[in-house]
This record gives C-alpha cells, structure tokens and sequence, in this order.
C-alpha cells in the first residue's frame, strides 16, 4: 500500500512535472516540530500496535524530503516570529521581530505577494491566529507581542479565509476608544463564523471568513484562550485542525489561484511543556490536515504543491534516554499535563488535605500509574514528597513559556516520559535542523538540504516556472 503511494505520488510529480506551474500551494508549518517529534510519533504509532519500526504519517510519505537549518539574524537559536518571517519572506531577521528586516523595515512575504496577483490567501493555525507563525503571514510589526496591532493588520489583510483560536488581545489596552479587533475585521468586511457546522452553513455568501471555534467568545472584553483544545483533551464538537483545513479549501477554491499556510501551533507548546504525548497527539492532528490537503492534490495533481516543514524544533526531544525506548506507555496519558494540573488543583482546592490515595487514583486515570504503568518503590516516593510539599504548601509551580503547572503534574509527567525513553534538553528552542517534506509541482527542488530562507524562493520558483 505505502509502495504503490509512493509510486503513485512519484509518477504523478514527474508527469506533472512537465505541465502546467502550481496554482494551488498549501504549506504546512509544524511549529517546533523536529525530526524526532515526527520520528517519535511514527515509532509510537507502531508501538500502540505492538510492534517495533515505525507506522508512517502522511507527510513522511511525501516524495521529496530534505531539512532546513533555523538560525535567525540575531541568535542561533531562532523564535517562531524571526523563523516565521524568514519562512514567509526569505529574509532572516532579530528575534521577536515580525514581518520586518533587522532594521524594521517591513517585508514583502508570499501570501502578499500572491494576493496582489489576485489569489485566494488562505492563514491557519491551531493556536491564535494573531500568534507569530500566522502574524508572519501578514503582519509587520517590530514586536511580536504587539498583538493588537498584529490583529489590526489582519483586519486590513483582505484574506480570504483565517482560520484558528480567537486573538490574545482583543482590544487596545493603551488606547481605550479605539475600535476592538472583533469591530475592525467586521467593518472591513470580515464576517466571524464559529465552529465547522456554521462555517458550511454560511461560507458560500461569504468574501471573507473569520473561522474561530464555537468554544470561543466573540466578545471584545475576553482574549482567546489562546489555542484549539489539544488533540489529546479534545471531545466531541471541538474544532480540530483538519476541519479548519477542509474549510479553507471550500473558501478558496472559489479563486482560480490559491496559497493555503496552515500552522500545527500547539506542538510548538506542548513540547515547551516537555510533554511527549501531548506533542505526538499533536502531530498526529497535524498530519491529518496534511492527510486533508493530500486528498486535494490527488483531485488536482498537476496543479497543487504541499510543502510541509517547521520553523524549528522545541524542547531538544531525544528518542533514548539510557533505558531503551518503551513508547508504547505512552498511550496511558489521557490527558495533557495542562489539563492534569487542573484536576490535581482542583482537588487541592475542594479538599483541604486530600489523601495520597486519592491523589494515586488521578495519576492512574491520567497516566496509567500504578495499574498500567508499574511504579517503583522510589518513584512513588518521590512523587509522595511531592504531595506532601503541597499539601504544606512548599511545592513550587513549574512555568513553562505557555503554562504554569503544579510541581506534581510536571514531574509526573516528567516520570512517564523518562519511563519512556523520552529525553528533553529545555523547555526553549533549540538549534536542531527541522525536516522539510514537499509533494506535487515543483515539488524536486524542496529535495535536500537547505538553510529556512531558501524556502519562500522554492516556492515562488515553482509557481512562477513551467
Ligand atoms: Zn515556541
């Protein structure tokens, strides 16, 4: 089956190859996903089937592959905005800087560039849509936390289709009178629709669509949660990332020309939690949306580009920390460490002096500990000091870049990645080359290794040549 899609992907990229230039580019942006968080989410997915090797995604199936390095104009180590800005413009820039050069002037990027030429421009992600990965896309600011003015310029993008968790800054704390963001995109013709069964009721009459989760408010007083629910926390009637896929499709396609960036944001704060299931359950999401582009460039082979890869890798995540790699353990999170901290504060705050007991059985419902994952005498201790640091209030929360949790869920989750084999390095960025995956017109170039700001021009380069 994997062989006859490659063949297939294969023939179909060489037969192409000689017709018509791309009309319809999707590029994915897995944020801090490196080639150990798709190895990982491979190996697991043949681990959960009880087997050794790996059970592939679509993305890794892709016929050209290469990587990219990462580093900004001002660190080795690069932030999403700078690597955002380089992915979407070819210009290398300061960290924290988004949409401009080092000395603040603003840069042209290709979602504007192709807009001027009349395409449909499509902007996704799992988290914010005002975040730095989608902010790249049509934002110029010197700040990446200058949410309000990012959101403002969205407003005047006149893009077709947005699509993500609402924005962090609704409204403009310096300046009480001006207009909230919600008014802004509204007066410039953007109509906010929540949720996939609103969305397919309405888009038809729609120029200019706002695709936020029906979980969110519209209201100009409350920021964004600030992400989709995590693929592992999500229930039914949460958005997820495919179907804001499928609906930019649906909303684009009305152009004769479209480009589709869609970024799988929240692996990018999962791994700054150094939670591994957290992360592969993102991916996995991830690649389901890919999975949805796929099915797109199969019904238009000769004309579609996907260009799949990451602005950098977070969290150093290392398969093999001395005691082998028993991934398949990892299937005994239900839940990511944010969602875990809730329930064990919860319980702290309802009870004044919970039981250890009572704390075990969260941990077995979250984790598996105990039952499913055997625990050792020493590594109940540990974690039963820790309880008792809490119960006297000596614990100390553990704040990650997007999360602040209790010591327990963090080391608890920390033990079952260890019991894992799961490694990190920090819970930052790291330096770590990203992969780069590429299927349809001009698809070859994308083979090989390559520096992040060669990206934008292998792009260009496939829609501009025969
Ligand atoms: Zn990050």
């Amino acid at each position: 089956m994997k062989r006859l899609f490659l063949l297939f992907s294969l023939i179909v990229s060489f037969v192409c190859g000689l017709c018509a230039q791309a009309k319809y580019v999707f590029y994915f942006i897995g944020d801090g996903m490196g080639a150990n968080q798709v190895m990982a989410t491979e190996m697991y997915q043949a681990a959960i089937e009880k087997r050794i090797g790996v059970k592939k995604l679509t993305m890794t199936q892709f016929p050209y592959s290469g990587q990219l390095s990462t580093f900004s104009a001002s660190h080795r180590i690069t932030d999403s905005s700078a690597a955002g800005t380089c992915l979407a413009s070819g210009v290398k820039t300061t960290n924290g800087k988004e949409g401009v050069d080092p000395n603040d002037n603003k840069v042209r990027n290709i979602a504007e560039i192709l807009k001027e030429e009349g395409w449909g421009i499509g902007v996704a992600s799992s988290v914010s849509i005002d975040h730095a990965t989608p902010g790249a896309f049509y934002a110029h600011v010197p700040s990446r936390s200058d949410y309000y003015t990012i959101g403002k310029q969205l407003a005047s993008s006149n893009y077709a289709f947005v699509g993500g968790a609402s924005f962090l800054k609704p409204f403009n704390v310096n300046q009480s009178n001006d207009d909230d963001l919600f008014t802004l995109c509204k007066k410039s013709g953007y109509t906010f629709v929540r949720g996939e069964e609103e969305f397919n009721k309405q888009y038809k009459t729609l120029d200019k669509i706002i695709l936020i989760p029906a979980n969110e408010a519209l209201d100009d007083k409350l920021s964004s949660s600030g992400m989709l629910t995590y693929a592992i926390d999500k229930q039914k009637g949460h958005m997820t990332l495919p179907q804001i896929v499928e609906s930019g499709i649906k909303q684009l396609k009305k152009h004769e020309n479209f480009f589709f960036m869609c970024e799988g944001g929240a692996i990018d704060w999962a791994c700054h939690s150094n939670d591994a299931a957290t992360t592969i359950h993102e991916i996995i999401e991830f690649d389901e949306a890919i999975q949805i582009a796929y099915k797109f460039y199969l019904q238009h082979a000769d004309e579609t580009l996907i260009v799949v890869t990451a602005d950098h890798e977070t969290g150093g995540m290392a398969l093999g920390n001395g005691h082998g790699l028993s991934l398949e353990l990892l299937q005994n999170q239900k839940m990511s460490s944010g969602v875990l901290n809730d329930k064990i504060k919860n319980l702290f705050a309802q009870n004044h002096h919970p039981t250890w007991e009572m704390v075990k059985q969260i941990l077995t419902e979250s984790l598996g500990f105990y039952v499913a994952v055997e625990i050792s005498e020493r590594e109940d201790a540990y974690l039963q000091s820790i309880y008792k640091k809490m119960l006297l209030g000596e614990d100390n929360d553990v704040k990650t870049l997007y999360n602040n949790i209790s010591e327990l869920s963090n080391s608890a989750v920390q033990l079952l990645n260890q019991k894992s084999g799961i490694g990190w390095t920090t819970s930052g960025h790291t330096a770590s080359p990203v992969p780069l995956f590429a299927i349809g017109k001009g698809a070859e170039s994308f083979a090989g290794w390559h520096d992040n700001s060669q990206v934008f021009s292998l792009i260009l380069k496939a829609i501009r040549e025969n």
